[in-house]
């Protein structure tokens, strides 16, 4: 994402109150920020509205998007269609594929291939995991990178990583993007990234470098886990596990931005333990309406750059690389 920000009231660093010796009596002299998404999503959203507009004047038709979905899954029906409802917000045309489970990897290749081929389908996503016997390469190695809008082509993820324009996961985008509209300095802090998958861990931990962090990226056979977060001036978790993270952990005063999404006795939680967390630490996303509605916006932003670059000779659509202009 690119843009001029801060937008939001810059965050407040409190007073630290020491009370007592023990390591869960240091506390601030008030709560953590609680930094709600869904502003940032709203202004996100205002500016993918002008630009489908804009793009329809130009081209004659308003760029959709396609979500595939292999197999019926309920928390994945849920998250398509939030994604559908946020298109239609924003006057993208937008469907749902639900594909058979038992498709094979072929039938899938091509139903890919026949989405790349359509000139109206600007973005396609895919709900991940895939069923056993369809393998991740069917649909990296098959799925257009100009059309890759939440970044699972390796081109994509490689463009990225050396600085080219192209797409990374809008979940890690996200992640990144809330501290900064909430004007937080990520410059030189030291991050902790809990989480090494491709989807988040890895490109937050790109993002955040790009920021100009000192990152550690952290996962299961992490020696010590808490060591590694009292360190830490941000924490963005993305395990996918509840109540990994609490307060008594945290450096007092840390910026902590929780990725997890879990259900627990049917209600929506994240990884970090929100009431402990939000009287040590400065600012914390909350979940839900932190990271989730912002990255939904962000993919959409994605959608309308991708319905540009195949409307001109982008080099992505060739599979070449540009170097992406400094934000
Ligand atoms: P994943 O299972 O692929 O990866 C989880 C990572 O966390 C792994 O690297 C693992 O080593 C690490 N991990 C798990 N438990 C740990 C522990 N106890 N200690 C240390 N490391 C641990 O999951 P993912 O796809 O990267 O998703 C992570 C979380 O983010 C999930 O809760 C997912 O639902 C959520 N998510 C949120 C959004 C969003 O928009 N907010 C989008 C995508 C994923």
């Amino acid at each position: 994402m690119t843009g001029a920000r801060p937008v939001a009231a810059p965050i407040r660093f409190p007073r630290l109150h020491v009370v007592g010796e023990a390591e869960d009596v240091l506390r601030y002299d008030e709560p953590a920020r609680v930094l709600d998404g869904r502003p940032l999503a709203a202004e996100i959203k205002g500016r993918v509205r002008r630009q489908v507009s804009a793009f329809r004047r130009r081209y004659g038709f308003a760029p959709a998007l396609t979500a595939v979905m292999v197999g019926h899954d309920a928390a994945s029906s849920v998250y398509v269609q939030q994604i559908l409802r946020s298109c239609a917000s924003v006057g993208i045309p937008s469907r749902a594929l639900e594909l058979p489970r038992s498709i094979s990897a072929d039938e899938f290749r091509s139903r890919i291939a026949e989405l790349n081929g359509d000139r109206e389908v600007a973005g396609v996503i895919v709900q991940q995991p895939l069923p056993r016997h369809i393998p991740l390469s069917a649909l990296t190695d098959t799925i257009m990178p100009a059309k890759d809008i939440d970044g699972i082509h390796p081109l994509n993820t490689g463009l990225m990583t050396l600085g080219y324009e192209g797409f990374l996961p809008a979940c890690a985008e996200a992640a990144v993007e809330i501290p900064k509209f909430y004007g937080y300095p990520l410059e030189g802090k030291r991050a902790v990234v809990i989480g090494r998958s491709n989807v988040v861990g890895k490109p937050v931990q790109l993002l955040l470098v790009r920021e100009h962090c000192t990152v550690t990226i952290c996962h299961r056979r992490t020696r010590d886990l808490a060591a590694e977060i009292a360190r830490a001036e941000i924490v963005v978790s993305a395990a996918g596990a509840p109540g990994l993270v609490r307060g008594n952990m945290l450096h007092p005063g840390a910026l902590v931005v929780d990725v997890g999404i879990n259900v627990v006795k049917g209600r929506i939680v994240g990884d970090v333990e929100f009431d402990s967390a939000l009287r040590v630490a400065a600012a914390i996303t909350p979940v839900p309406g932190g990271v989730g509605p912002v990255t939904n916006a962000v993919l959409l932003e994605h959608l309308v750059r991708a319905a540009r670059w195949q409307q001109t000779d982008h080099p992505l659509i060739a599979g070449r690389a540009r170097k992406r202009r400094a934000a």
